[in-house]
């Protein structure tokens, strides 16, 4: 029988999701329909029992939050973050899960990338968020590096992050003011995302003597920051490892399987071509 999931959130525009998780449904062997739902916000509580026929659904912006009170049950990480990017629907009752920070620590561990040592996140927004938490608790030093206007929301969630960790070490600084000694760079600003692709959050100058450089943008694959990066010697991986593994651990969420490391890259690379193709960047 066909399974039904879907995408909620508004507006969608271009979203690659119902691309990747097309493909990990053929991939799991699944026959299922992947549908997109824009839902405006003053909408979703009067959409939840439709939403609740089907057998899953993913979230995104503006509803991340806003969807957690009309759920019956909330899994560790997504209590941990407020936020809920995949639900899981069973016998008219719907329970929570956040796989962003799944996707984040799969991102690094495949390339090669050690959360460890002093990490700058760059940005304090929602995805600074996630890269934030997760450092913090790997044990790492966190610099969030902001722009001025982006001063109060890097304090919040600097006092966030102390609160789950005491012990951990967190300072904000600017973004020309990358200290010296950070092992790991990760771009959570969208400082060179399609169209301006040609911009870079920081220079190129704090680059040296950086070990990796995570950039949370997918498009383009390759941003200028990323091709800095490999020059400056760094290990370099872009946002579309962490767009597909999310993707990846909600399917594991919603049949109870698991996926291989050599299919997800290949999935990873799919849709980097698909991309490409839909911004008109092909090759060939
Ligand atoms: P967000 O909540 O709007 O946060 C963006 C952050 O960047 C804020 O701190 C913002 O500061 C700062 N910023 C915006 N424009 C800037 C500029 N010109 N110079 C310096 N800082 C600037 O957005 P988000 O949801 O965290 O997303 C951030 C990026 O991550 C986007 O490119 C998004 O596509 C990507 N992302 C990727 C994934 C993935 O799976 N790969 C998942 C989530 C997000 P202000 O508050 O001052 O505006």
């Amino acid at each position: 029988m066909e399974k039904k999931f879907a995408l909620i959130g508004y507006p969608l525009g271009h979203t690659m999701s119902p691309f990747i998780q097309n493909r990990l449904f053929e991939l799991a062997g699944i026959n299922a329909n992947y549908q997109v739902m824009e839902i405006p916000p003053s909408q979703l509580e009067g959409k939840m029992p439709s939403l609740l026929k089907l057998d899953g659904f993913n979230v995104t912006i503006p509803h991340k939050c806003a969807i957690i009170p009309l759920l019956q049950e909330l899994d560790k990480t997504a209590s941990l973050y407020g936020s809920v990017n995949t639900v899981h629907c069973q016998n008219g009752a719907a329970k929570g899960y956040n796989t962003d920070s799944f996707g984040f620590l799969k991102a690094l561990s495949t390339a090669g990338i050690d959360l460890s040592g002093n990490v700058a996140i760059l940005g304090a927004g929602g995805a600074a968020r996630t890269f934030a938490f997760e450092s913090v608790l790997s044990g790492c030093s966190v610099t969030l590096c902001v722009r001025q206007q982006d001063i109060t929301q890097a304090r919040e969630l600097s006092a966030e992050l102390e609160r789950l960790s005491p012990q951990g070490a967190v300072s904000i600084k600017s973004l020309d003011q990358v200290p010296e000694n950070t092992d790991l760079i990760i771009n959570a600003t969208p400082v060179g995302m399609y169209p301006e692709t040609n911009a870079s959050p920081i220079l190129a100058d704090f680059l040296n003597g950086v070990k990796a450089v995570f950039d949370a943008i997918y498009n383009p694959a390759e941003t200028v920051l990323l091709k800095e990066a490999r020059k400056a010697g760094a290990r370099a991986v872009g946002g579309m490892a962490m767009l597909v593994w999310q993707a990846a651990r909600a399917q594991e969420i919603w049949h109870g399987i698991s996926f291989k490391e050599s299919d997800i890259a290949s999935i990873i690379e799919d849709a980097n071509r698909e991309l490409a193709h839909r911004f008109g960047r092909d090759k060939s």
